[in-house]
């Protein structure tokens, strides 16, 4: 009797009712389980999340959900073995389980990262600078970003049921928004097992993560206005669930990551001698082939230039007659199976109908199978084609999801860019170039149809993350046919789950909401702000010094110490005669220098150290004779998880005698918290 999983909703795991639909391994054909979701109310598991979910996560800031990120990530490198194992099942090999478990592992410690480097230790973003909107300054406005109050719907595709789980997981969780996922049926088994060790590990809180195994049914007919709805899969389901009347009629946030007829061109001076044709030939040969060409990010479409179409077909093929493929288990196989028996069907249509467009130079019949049978494993062989007139529509139009790759040849880089650009929208393209002029009208050429482009050289050979490759600080996702979204990017996708709002109102209740200092609030002077401890700070608290004249002296002597004679400080005729100057200036960082020589409180105290200065504007030209006055204060705390001190961002002001506005920036310092020891 074939097991029938559990779904993890509700706050526990729990049976299905029926038999459900039976999954099967793609090399063997055997049962491996059955999965279902009949029983379960799917609109009370969507509120048990926005309920319970909300609830715990909302208890957090970002860095406390970021750190948590880690030691998940810490707890499932304890099984990638028994993970791995399981993947075989799927038709992956262990290099292909490697993109799937440790890319999905690596993007959970990549968010812990960002998210405790990036993100504030709060739960909303204060977003950029502040916008004044009144001449006066009683008027200003400020962004602001605040997690959704929903849950995250989250479908994915049957290639990645590790990877294309936890990236989508791990952005919503360091957001603080709960997520429902929906693995795709193939291969859900692996979703399953990942996340029962994952929610073993205790980290994940109450409502945080539930899981859907099985058929989706009326799920989205209950996402509302607070929701999010994330789709990894084909452009045909993409298209179906953006129109579904519940997201219509709701706004709900939509995004999708469809599927991409992804190119990869080589330059017209990649001769056969050059490296930069050895590199294509085989960044060719491994997108075919990785995960049996069942990669969103695969290259389907080769353009080579015309002259070259032959020592590149030739050269892939003599590659791709040396790709064992079987048995995923056995050490020497290099090519596992399609997920199961109707994906492969579904390739052989695709490969047929990219026929009538062009003809087959190998595959896609598979012999000579290493320890695997082909009659009951799903098993095609790398299959690529030749298309004599590259604008015919077929290999611009279908996504044949498999080891199946289209020659096309071009004349020109501009009809090149052209093709590329009948893809109608792709997640990714690369360009093989050692010419700059070359690399340059053909990213230029082709970036606006992109998600991502990689342009590949000798000197890369070895450092590059390959053509395939999301990674989490880049954007992944591509206009049009692509699904239009975007995923990954950093924090990028960590703002998906939040509203920004723009915030107008007096500079004193602006910064009462943001916690941040906004310049016209008042500020409160008093002990100096140097002496006090991290957690005696408040945000406003300021100190006023000076004045300090600057003299031609401290010019002379300032050019002298630093051996920055620029004439505008040394040369008054020539400083005269500059645009901008009426005669000798002061340095900039003479300016900063005295700054710090009227603010800073000299004794031992809690501020430990100035690790550096944003935001720097000199406004105004300083002048031998000029008075300089500077406030400081204090506009923003992060407190560090975890750490003795804490960082202190200073809003600093120096002006002039007349009021005149000399120089702005934030000094930003860490201090000592009370009790650490320090400071
Ligand atoms: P698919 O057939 O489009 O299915 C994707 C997911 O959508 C599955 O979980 C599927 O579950 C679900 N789905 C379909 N209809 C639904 C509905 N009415 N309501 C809710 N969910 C629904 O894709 P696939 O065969 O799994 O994956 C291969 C495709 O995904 C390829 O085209 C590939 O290019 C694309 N892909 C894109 C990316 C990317 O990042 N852009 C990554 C990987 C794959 P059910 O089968 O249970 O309905």
């Amino acid at each position: 009797m074939t097991q029938l999983l559990d779904n993890y909703v509700l706050g526990d795991w729990r049976a299905p009712k029926g038999d459900g639909q039976v999954l099967v391994d793609a090399v063997t054909g055997e049962d491996v389980a059955a999965i279902s979701t009949e029983g379960f109310d799917l609109a009370e598991v969507l509120a048990y999340g926005r309920s319970a979910g909300q609830a715990s996560l909302r208890k957090m800031t970002f860095h406390e959900r970021a750190q948590l990120l880690k030691e998940m990530a810490l707890a499932l490198n304890e099984v990638k073995d028994e993970l791995y194992d399981l993947s075989f099942r799927t038709g992956a090999t262990q290099r292909d389980s490697m993109i799937d478990i440790d890319g999905g592992i690596g993007t959970l410690f990549a968010y812990s990262g960002k998210g405790r480097r990036e993100m504030p230790n709060a739960d909303f973003v204060v977003e950029g600078g502040v916008e004044h909107l009144s001449k006066d300054g009683s008027f200003i406005g400020q962004h602001l970003a605040t997690p959704m109050e929903g849950v995250a719907v989250h479908i994915n595709a049957f290639n990645f049921p590790v990877w294309g789980l936890l990236e989508k997981f791990a952005p919503a969780f360091v957001a603080g928004v709960p997520v429902v996922t929906k693995p795709a049926p193939q291969t859900a088994y692996l979703s399953e097992r990942m996340v029962r060790h994952l929610l073993r590990t205790g980290l994940v809180p109450d409502g945080a993560l539930q899981l859907l195994l099985g058929e989706p049914r009326d799920l989205l007919d209950h996402v509302g206005e607070q929701d999010l709805v994330s789709v990894t899969g084909s452009a045909h389901t993409t298209r179906k669930l953006r129109a579904h009347p519940a997201i219509v009629q709701n706004s709900t946030r939509f995004m999708a990551e469809a599927d991409s007829l992804n190119a990869a061109v080589l330059g017209p001076d990649a001769t056969p001698e050059t490296p930069e044709f050895d590199l294509y030939v085989r960044e060719v040969v491994r997108e075919m082939t990785a995960k049996a060409g069942q990669k969103c990010t695969a290259i389907r479409r080769v353009f080579v230039p015309r002259d070259l179409v032959e020592p590149v077909t030739q050269a892939i093929q003599e590659r791709l007659a040396r790709t064992v493929v079987g048995d995923p288990r056995h050490e020497n196989t290099r090519m596992g199976a399609l997920v199961s028996l109707a994906q492969r069907e579904a390739v052989l249509t695709g490969i047929e109908q990219l026929a009538a467009a062009g003809t087959v130079l190998c595959g896609p019949e598979a012999r000579d199978l290493n320890n695997a049978d082909p009659e009951v494993g799903a098993f095609v062989a790398p299959t690529l084609l030749l298309a004599e007139d590259p604008t015919r529509d077929e290999p611009h139009l279908i996504e044949a999801f498999g080891p199946v790759s289209t020659v096309l040849p071009y004349d020109t880089t501009d009809e090149a860019v052209e093709l590329v650009k009948r893809g109608r929208g792709s997640l990714v393209a690369s360009v093989f170039t050692a010419d700059p002029d070359v690399a340059r009208d053909l990213v230029r050429g082709i970036a606006n149809h992109h998600g991502r482009v990689l342009v590949v050289d000798r000197t890369v050979a070895k450092t590059s993350t390959g053509h395939g490759s999301p990674l989490p600080p880049l954007v992944h996702g591509g206009p049009g046919r692509a699904g239009g979204s975007e995923e990954l990017g950093g924090i990028r996708s960590i703002h998906h789950y939040l509203q920004r709002t723009a915030v107008q109102g007096s500079p004193e209740l602006l910064t009462a909401i943001a916690g941040r200092y906004m310049p016209g609030a008042p500020r409160s002077e008093g002990t100096h702000p140097f002496r006090k401890y991290f957690d005696d700070l408040s945000i406003g608290d300021a100190v006023v010094a000076g004045p300090r004249t600057i003299t031609q002296e401290d010019i002379d002597a300032f050019a002298e110490l630093t051996g920055d004679t620029f004439y505008a400080h040394t040369d008054p005729e020539a400083a005269a005669a500059n645009p901008f100057f009426d005669g000798i200036v002061a340095h900039g960082y003479l300016v900063l220098s005295a700054a710090a020589g009227l603010f800073v409180d000299p004794d031992p105290g809690p501020v430990l150290a100035n690790y550096g200065l944003e935001n720097l504007r000199f406004q105004t030209p300083t002048y031998p004779g000029d008075e300089m006055t500077v406030t400081l204060t204090c506009k923003d705390k992060i407190d560090r998880i975890n750490a003795e001190h804490g960082e202190v961002r200073w809003d600093t002001v120096v002006t002039n005698a007349e009021g005149e506005v000399l120089a702005t920036y934030d000094v930003l310092t860490l201090v000592a918290k009370r009790g650490s020891g320090a400071g």
